[in-house]
């Protein structure tokens, strides 16, 4: 059981200094009353200033990574980009432990889903690498004599990669390899909440482009808020606006990429549910979920947040995760503890959004059944510890439609496979979703086109903790970008289709005759 002592915020604070300077990161200012600030959830309080950018700065910042693109990058062969992407794999395999620490500090992880974050970034370093010597165009028939028609990948320019708080850096790091592999140089704006882990990782980006003389300029970092990014989304010069975070976010980028004309990939918001059928394996049913739904402390855009459970099991079944849950509640606090499971919610502002939605649970006639107090409170005011919650609810009203980034597990019930499919697939969001059966029609259904309606679909297992090698995103409000890994390298590239005439003749296609 953790120990229920909090850290004082000045241990942690001299702990993120010594973890940046491992990193390779040095001046962080020392003045008082610089505009930006680092925070700790662990304890709520100010770690210490921190010098955000100005939009002309961003606007700098841009201008460089794109000359970078123009004079260097976008002509240097892919194999050689690889070997930067290579070299930062190197040092995030010696810094792994900095750099979780920084994650710990920043976002509240605890240490092995912290350490487990930095081993994501490593795996796309090494897909990235490969991905160097794998960006192929197809060659198809023309219908035309000797002539050749073939396609051929180009990088596209700056991408503007803005990241939320709950991924710090394996979302960067998506982006971010698969880009500068792809030939793109890249700006970064971080979460506001996380500027700690960002200077982290573009340290050691920085110490890795040294090491193999890449330009300096390929990657930049702007830390900031929304007005920061927004200076990204509206600069024409930024080819690919790559966003992640709220739904609300992504409304806002959108028509404003849109209007330039520009490329954007959105990665947004998920409200991911379980069907559990009566053949499920109640065993995996309850470890799945519960990682699901109350890891990070349901702070994962694939959080298991609705679990949709036949009548016939859902007594035990939901037996099992409530017990589960009331060991949980005794394995809240401090992140950096071994046995501590949840960790503190990042802001305030997820524990009021918990509380309310509870409350709306319950005026549509939920019950909670276990969990959804404040913990620690008296250790650390202004921190935010919970016991994730499970609510059994009589149907999906619209609060159990929203995306509450919070642990609240709703349950509910169905009768036929589908009415189950229904309840999943009626809210607005489609990032992630599970069965669990041992009935493989029922999975195959699940699977197929008349299924779920997700961007990422799992039998058997929860809906969180999406491995690297996948395209990883979802449809509908979520909205509708791929990253990582399969061929979502292509969203980073564009493809031009090249005929080529060897033949001395020319024949028009479609047999047209002209002159
Ligand atoms: P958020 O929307 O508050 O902020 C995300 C980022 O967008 C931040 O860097 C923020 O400064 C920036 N931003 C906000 N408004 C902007 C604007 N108008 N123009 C430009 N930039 C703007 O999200 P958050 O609270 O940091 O993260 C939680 C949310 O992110 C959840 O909804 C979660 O589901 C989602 N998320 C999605 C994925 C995914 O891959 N689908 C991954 C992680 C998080």
């Amino acid at each position: 059981m953790p120990n229920g002592a909090l850290p004082d915020t000045r241990s942690l604070a001299e702990r993120a200094r010594i973890a940046l300077e491992r990193c390779g990161t040095t001046g962080l200012p020392e003045a008082v009353g610089a505009p930006g600030r680092a925070r700790t959830p662990i304890t709520g309080q100010d770690l210490f200033p921190l010098e955000f950018a100005t939009p002309v700065e961003a606007e700098n910042a841009v201008a460089a990574a794109h000359a970078a693109f123009t004079s260097t990058w976008r002509d240097t062969p892919a194999p050689e980009r690889g070997r930067l992407v290579h070299r930062l794999g190197e040092l995030l395999r010696e810094h792994k432990a900095d750099l979780a620490e920084l994650v710990t500090i920043e976002a509240g992880k605890i240490r092995s889903e912290a350490l487990g974050e930095v081993q994501e970034m490593i795996d796309i370093c090494d897909f990235a690498v490969g991905l160097s010597r794998q960006l192929y165009g197809r060659t198809m028939p023309s219908e035309r004599p000797g002539h050749r028609l073939m396609e051929t990948w180009h990088p596209l320019g700056v991408v503007g990669v803005i990241t939320a708080f709950n991924f710090p850096v394996a979302v960067w790091s998506w982006n971010t390899c698969v880009a500068l592999v792809c030939g793109d140089t890249v700006v970064w704006k971080p979460s506001e909440t996380t500027s700690l882990t960002a200077l982290g990782c573009h340290g050691l980006l920085m110490r890795a482009a040294a090491d193999v003389g890449a330009p300096a300029d390929v990657h930049r970092v702007v830390l900031g808020g929304a007005d920061i990014g927004r200076t990204l989304v509206d600069d024409p010069r930024v080819a690919l606006v790559s966003a992640t975070g709220s739904t609300a976010m992504g409304r806002a980028v959108a028509p404003r990429v849109a209007a330039r004309m520009g490329r954007y990939l959105l990665e947004l918001g998920g409200n991911n549910a379980a069907v559990v059928t009566p053949s499920a394996d109640v065993d995996l049913v309850v470890r799945g979920s519960v990682f699901a739904a109350a890891g990070t402390a349901g702070q994962r855009c694939t959080t298991l947040r609705r679990l949709i459970v036949h009548e016939d099991v859902v007594e035990e079944v939901t037996e099992r995760i409530v017990n589960a849950y009331e060991q949980l509640g005794g394995r809240v606090g401090d992140p950096f503890e071994e046995d501590t499971l949840v960790g503190p919610l990042v802001s305030e502002r997820g524990y009021e959004a918990m509380r309310a939605a509870l409350e709306r649970a319950r005026a549509d006639g939920g019950r909670v059944l276990v969990g959804g107090e404040r913990r620690l409170e008296k250790d650390a005011a202004e921190a935010f510890y919970v016991e994730p919650a499970v609510v059994r609810m009589p149907g999906q009203a619209e609060v159990v439609r929203e995306e509450t980034f919070a642990p609240i597990l709703y349950v509910m019930t169905y009768r036929t496979l589908e009415e189950a499919v229904e309840l999943h697939n009626g809210v607005p969001q489609g990032l992630s979703s599970a069965i669990f059966t041992q009935d493989q029609a029922e999975a195959e259904r699940f699977l197929s086109s008349a299924g779920s309606d997700c961007g990422i679909v799992n039998v058997n297992i929860g809906t969180s903790g999406a491995e690297i090698g996948g395209a990883f995103g979802g449809e509908k409000d979520t909205g509708g970008g791929r990253e990582s890994g399969s061929d979502s390298w292509k969203a980073y590239m564009r493809r031009a289709t090249n005929t080529v005439n060897y033949g001395g003749e020319l024949p028009l296609a479609q047999g047209v005759r002209f002159l």
